[in-house]
């Protein structure tokens, strides 16, 4: 089959350049679909300084003027919205319905930077002292750099660049090589939006690729969304060599479920949950806590749900309820997890390890599978699945479920399904994680809200969205006035 194309993005030039590549897989069929190239240190280089030799005319376009690229590119990407969800099943596996609700969230990113000009008002106040004025003003930073994850291969992107680019700043995008199309495609809707040229940029590849960009004296701002490990890597990198940096990793993401909780809609919420884009979300509710008859209750209709889940190719018409993992290599780590825990002493009750698709062979499929009686010392317990895999841990009470929760070294997600406003708060205010759920399984964080992980789930300061994004994004300056002449201090006297 004929290769997609993978290029470059700098200065306004797409270019592939001859360099070596790595394959870009449809997991779907296991069929190689695109090259990417894995570029070096040159095009790096390049890319910095069409981004450094941008920004002066950039940053000096008012910022209603940088708002209208975005109505259009807002236009654009709901023009090709289509397109966008074909390419995103096409090389992440994610189904249709997936690919669509990752895209709106993206979309909320680009109409929340359509409101640049309020976001970017300062403060003011007259008469400090006395005849003295006093305003900030938001200024942006420089060169943006933003490395991305392969499993949300649109939204993640635009959790960054739309935001830093109204704001001033010029970007160079990194995407996972894994999932490089989107990133391409989502590239030449900017460029017809208008982006003028060097202020966006894309390059690809590795490690190699990732240290030029977080020790270049030209980058001055750096936003990772990763695992926890690389995450921790960049953060460290990029701060050294005096970046700002705000790095997601990693995530393990705990669902309470208490006695009085209604059996139909948890459920229905524990299974998307856990299961949708197969567990390949940093939001994934990995793991349920039961609490005292909550596990007699529900596992049932649970372990029902999960095998009912159609399993299958994603780059066709008819859809299944969940696609493949990312890579063979990612669906066999997968399964060394599961296998740990069975020798540990897990039981899997729901198993999905054997599940055959007859029209795509080759794909990287795994079943939903549930797996009960897992304890605090198992590796299941401990490591990130990211896989359609939910455990379940028995709890005595709630204290020992928010205190199960607390031990983890992740602290992105965590909710409860409960009919109880007293457990609900007593919850939400204990529980060891950023973005917190009250009957709602998966709490992640629309684009006017920060995205706000702790501990290992993210190294930083200010989070990615919303307001702590614009203050990511661009320096204060602070500017004290006074004019001669006159009286200071009560001129409206006068
Ligand atoms: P990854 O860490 O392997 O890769 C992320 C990016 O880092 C990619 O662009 C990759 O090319 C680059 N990279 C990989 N190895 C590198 C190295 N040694 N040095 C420098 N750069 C390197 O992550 P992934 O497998 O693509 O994505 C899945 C992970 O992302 C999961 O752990 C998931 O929880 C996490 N994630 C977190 C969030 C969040 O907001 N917290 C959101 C989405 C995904």
């Amino acid at each position: 089959m004929t290769l997609t194309a993978c290029p470059l993005f700098i200065n306004g030039e797409w270019a592939t350049p001859k360099i070596a590549a790595t394959p870009v897989y449809n997991p779907s069929t296991g069929e190689v679909i695109a090259e990417c190239p894995a570029g070096g240190v040159d095009e790096v280089n390049a890319a910095v300084e069409a981004a450094h030799a941008a920004f002066p005319g950039w940053r000096d376009t008012p910022p209603v003027e940088r708002a209208r690229v975005f109505f259009k590119y807002r236009q654009l990407v709901e023009q090709n919205f289509d397109l966008l969800c074909r390419t995103v099943s096409r090389e992440h596996g994610k189904t249709h319905a997936e690919a669509r609700g990752s895209i709106f969230r993206g979309l909320e990113n680009i109409e929340y930077a359509c409101g640049i000009p309020t976001l970017l008002f300062g403060d003011s106040l007259k008469n400090i002292a006395r005849g003295v004025d006093c305003e900030t003003i938001n200024l942006p930073v420089g060169v943006c750099v933003g490395i991305t994850p392969f499993n949300f291969p649109a939204m993640v992107p635009l959790w960054m660049y739309p935001l830093a680019l109204a704001c001033g700043n010029t970007f160079i995008l990194k995407p996972s090589e894994k999932v490089p199309l989107t990133a391409v495609l989502l590239g030449q809707l900017l460029e017809q939006a208008g982006i003028p040229k060097g202020v966006f940029n894309i390059v690809h590849g590795g490690r190699p690729v990732v240290d030029a960009l977080l020790t270049h004296p030209k980058v001055r701002a750096i936003s990772f969304v990763g695992s926890t490990p690389i995450a921790k890597h960049i953060w460290e990198t990029g701060t050294k060599h005096g970046k700002r940096v705000q790095a997601n990793g990693g995530a393990k993401n705990y669902i309470v479920v208490m006695p009085d909780a209604d059996v139909g809609k948890t459920v229905e919420n524990l299974a998307t949950a856990a299961f949708g884009c197969a567990g390949e979300r940093c939001m994934a509710g990995s793991t349920a806590l039961t609490v005292g008859a909550a596990a007699e209750r529900i596992l049932p209709d649970l372990v029902k749900a999960a095998k009912a889940i159609r399993v299958g190719p994603t780059d066709r018409a008819a859809q299944p309820d969940m696609g493949p993992v990312i890579t063979a290599a990612h669906r066999d780590r997968v399964l060394g997890l599961l296998a740990a825990g069975e020798k540990e002493g897990a039981k899997v009750i729901a198993d999905g390890r054997s599940v055959k698709v007859a029209d795509a062979p080759k794909g990287f499929y795994l079943g939903a599978t549930v797996v009960d009686g897992v304890q605090d010392n198992m590796t299941l317990a401990r490591e990130e699945v990211f896989g359609p895999v939910l455990n379940v841990m028995r709890m005595d009470d709630l204290d020992a479920a928010i205190e199960q929760a607390g031990k983890s070294a992740f602290g992105n997600g965590a909710a409860i399904f409960t009919n109880s406003g007293r457990a609900a708060r007593e919850f939400t205010m204990r529980v060891k994680a950023g973005m917190v759920g009250v009957n709602v399984g998966v709490p992640a964080t629309m684009a006017m809200f920060p995205f706000t992980g702790w501990d290992d789930s993210f190294y930083g300061d200010l989070h990615l969205q919303g307001k702590e994004a614009v203050q990511f994004y661009t320096q204060q300056k602070v500017i004290s006035t006074r004019w001669f002449g006159g009286d200071v201090g009560d001129v409206w006297k006068k």
